[in-house]
């Protein structure tokens, strides 16, 4: 068994940011369990699989292979033997992950691979690791921020890429994704009882970060 951190809470918390440089401070590996998430998202898009039909979701999870593997330190995801990172960060496929998490067979699929972290002195981020993946997590965080805050984020990191977006749009889709992550029947977005809470809404990265090392003990 190695250390394990699970970091969870809704999305724009800048959980990814955060547990990636958590990870690199503390020479432990990042897992980005979300990207997994998205990997399944992106198979059911090329298959134009729609969400909304729980039966083909589920019965197409099997055809989906998703690996993760480290090259150069950086997180790179393979679906059926393609790696596909460059296409996980996008609304699109953010939206359909967070639609079809919902389907208890997606979650299952992707279950045993985030299990299998558990060995290794881990850092991983989502919305269920201390509650579901690694429930005898080392360190528990459940990092959160106003929808102001994680809205005004997304924005600036999407304008950052030269993609034009609107603040308002942002904050309606950041809402409608924490609504269907907390309300989903199957490992919904919860804090553990166990977990620090932060809120990063007054916060730098820095002070996130060194509020989560100093629980590393
Ligand atoms: O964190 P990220 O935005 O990449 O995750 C994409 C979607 O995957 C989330 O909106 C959430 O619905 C889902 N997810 C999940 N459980 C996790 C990680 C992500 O349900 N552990």
């Amino acid at each position: 068994m190695g250390y394990n951190v699970a970091i969870d809470g809704p999305a724009g918390a800048g959980k990814s940011t955060i547990a990636k440089r958590v990870a690199k401070e503390k020479g432990y590996i990042y897992v980005d369990t979300g990207a997994m998430y998205r990997a399944l998202a992106v198979y059911f898009l090329d298959k134009k699989i729609n969400p909304e039909n729980l039966d083909a979701i589920a019965a197409a999870c099997e055809g989906a292979e998703v690996k993760i593997q480290y090259e150069q330190g950086e997180q790179q995801v393979y679906l059926n033997g393609e790696n596909i990172t460059s296409r996980l960060r996008n609304e699109e496929v953010g939206n359909m992950a967070s639609k079809v998490s919902a389907v208890p067979e997606v979650r299952a699929h992707l279950l045993n691979l985030q299990k299998l972290a558990r060995t290794q002195d881990v850092v991983m981020d989502g919305r269920d690791i201390g509650t579901c993946v690694l429930p005898e997590a080392d360190v528990k965080i459940f990092l959160t921020a106003s929808v102001e805050t994680r809205a005004l984020r997304r924005y600036k990191e999407l304008e950052e890429k030269g993609v034009s977006c609107d603040l308002e749009e942002i904050k309606k889709d950041i809402k409608e994704r924490d609504e269907r992550d907390c309300t989903r029947k199957i490992a919904p977005l919860r804090q553990a009882e166990d977990a620090v809470l932060i809120d990063s809404s007054d916060m730098t990265i820095e002070e996130v970060v060194k509020a989560i090392t100093d629980n590393i003990v």
